[in-house]
């Protein structure tokens, strides 16, 4: 059988591209985004045997399903390398049950307690592999610098999995003071020699918009080419090598799940992921289409639910939407880009649809699908929102009933299942962040204050840190990660704060590449 290959959701592309150019490429020409021309199918059997596994080979199992074009020694070593002891449990994402039918998947057991370590510990390695391939096979001569936009969790997962990878740089961009103190930490003193991070004037769509028009600019490419010899590529989850990850997850859940005696053989579950950019429950998705027996997938949004109200109603529209901040900020966004390729599957990949409604969404700020996209959305999918004052007391009560500790985002996720559940299915709630990362709100939620309310002194004046202590001691809930607890005395190396537009942004980067240059 000879490898998958790639197509984009735009057309835009001459020819498919090999899994190990779509993965350095990250974006394809054009703007859009790479999906396989193949999705594997697997029969139960199969998906029921991963639970015989550890999660290492897991992965390297499901990633051989796609034909991948790396060999079987490559992929045992990535994947051996990705999920390893830098995660603090053997089962690299254990499931919490809460009753019968609630599975808390837990994806943030990984180095920087957040969901996205578990692509990020795997992108940075295919990276470097395929890189090195398509320079042995003289397909490219530039080393690389990724580009990451970020509303918190992307940038630090990135920044540990790339530094000081060979023939990689990577520059983070986070909205300025838009992220905890927790998250700003982590990024601004993170180690390496080949990283740097700026804070962007804005929120996160400013970052993510002025990261894709940098990737865009060809002027610019040729600019980096020539003075550099370097070609940006991104990190964020538009990459299909970071997509491929997630999907690994929910079939292994769902093995799980089935081995532990928790869900019967061959019965169907119900999946809720807190979503923003739509990539982990994109995964979800082509884990549904690949076999895993999953009914419908819930989409859970905070106070920007621009999701819920698409796949409510079939427009997707941010005319008149104002960007809300919620306590929940890695769902915090109003252009979703993975809504692309699942758009590209439902209209049977239709790249001249998908060009016209991401016209329209540039152009006019919105678009509207036809009805039968529609109709097939609407079997897949049910939605629902959260705004801020329930995130919050659906931590407190889950604590008081359960005594299980939950981020905010997680939380989201929590109340939607609660909503849009049916008795007697299963569901398996995505939980992707650790509840420290974000211990101001879950102090506001434990004693219960308003998210506008500030916190008293002396809490008000504690670090992230510290105020993490603070609720272990009040609550007796599992420790802070381990890797926290050096975050007040590490060096703050990153503090430049920069401007959106691709002018600065391009600036920053051609500045950063003349240090590493010297
Ligand atoms: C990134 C992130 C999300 C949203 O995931 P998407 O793939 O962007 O939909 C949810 N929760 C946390 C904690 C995150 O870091």
């Amino acid at each position: 059988m000879t490898d998958n290959r790639y197509i984009d959701t735009r057309g835009a592309s001459e020819r498919p591209v090999s899994f190990t150019e779509a993965v350095v490429d990250g974006l394809a020409a054009g703007g859009g985004l790479y999906v396989p021309e193949r999705v594997p199918e697997l029969t139960l059997d199969e998906v029921c045997a991963l639970a015989e596994l550890p999660y290492a080979k897991r992965a390297a199992w499901i990633y051989r399903a796609f034909e991948v074009d790396l060999t079987d020694e490559q992929l045992e070593k990535i994947t051996t390398e990705a999920y390893g002891s830098q995660f603090d449990d053997e089962a690299i994402c254990p499931i919490t049950s809460l009753g019968d039918d609630v599975h808390m998947l837990e994806l943030w057991h990984g180095p920087t307690s957040a969901f996205k370590d578990m692509a990020l510990q795997c992108l940075p390695r295919f990276f470097s592999v395929s890189a090195a391939e398509l320079r042995e096979r003289g397909k490219l001569d530039d080393t690389h610098m990724i580009l990451v936009a970020t509303s918190g969790d992307t940038g630090k997962a990135a920044l540990e999995g790339f530094r000081d990878v060979d023939g990689v740089s990577i520059g983070v961009m986070y909205p300025d003071g838009g992220v905890s103190d927790i998250q700003f930490k982590q990024m601004a003193t993170q180690r390496g020699g080949n990283v740097i991070v700026w804070g962007v004037r804005g929120n996160f769509d400013d970052c993510q918009t002025g990261a894709k028009n940098v990737f865009n600019d060809e002027a610019f490419a040729a600019q980096l080419h020539e003075r550099f010899h370097v070609a940006l590529s991104s990190a964020n989850s538009i990459n299909w090598g970071r997509l491929m990850p997630q999907i690994v997850y929910y079939i292994s859940a769902y093995a799980q799940l089935v081995a532990d005696g928790k869900v019967a053989r061959g019965s169907e579950i119900d999946v809720c992921v807190p979503t923003g950019n739509f990539g982990n429950i994109l995964a979800a998705y082509y884990a549904k289409r690949m076999g895993t027996p999953i009914r419908r997938l819930l989409c859970a949004s905070n106070e920007n639910r621009v999701l819920t109200d698409f796949i409510n109603t079939g427009t997707y529209d941010i005319s008149e939407r104002t960007f809300v901040k919620t306590p929940s900020p890695s769902m915090d966004i109003l252009v979703s880009s993975n809504l692309e390729r699942q758009l590209f599957e439902l209209t049977d990949r239709d790249a001249e649809a998908i060009k016209g409604w991401m016209d329209d969404l540039r152009e006019k700020r919105g678009f509207r699908v036809d009805r039968n996209t529609f109709g097939k959305m609407r079997e897949l999918y049910v939605a629902d929102s959260v705004d801020n004052e329930t995130c919050l007391a659906t931590i407190r009560e889950v604590f008081a009933s359960k005594g299980y500790l939950m981020d905010p985002h997680t939380a989201v996720a929590y109340k939607v299942a609660e909503n849009l559940r049916e008795d007697g299915v299963p569901v398996v709630v995505a939980s992707t962040a650790h509840w420290a990362k974000f211990g101001n709100n879950v102090y506001r939620a434990l004693h219960s204050l308003k998210l506008s309310d500030p916190l008293p002194e002396p809490v008000a004046s504690l670090t992230g840190c510290a105020l993490n202590q603070l609720i272990v001691d009040e609550t007796g809930a599992h420790r802070a990660p381990a890797g926290f607890a050096e975050l007040d005395d590490l060096p703050i190396r990153f503090t430049e704060v920069i401007d959106g537009t691709t002018e600065a942004i391009g600036t920053a980067v051609c500045e950063f590449l003349r240090e590493q240059a010297e």
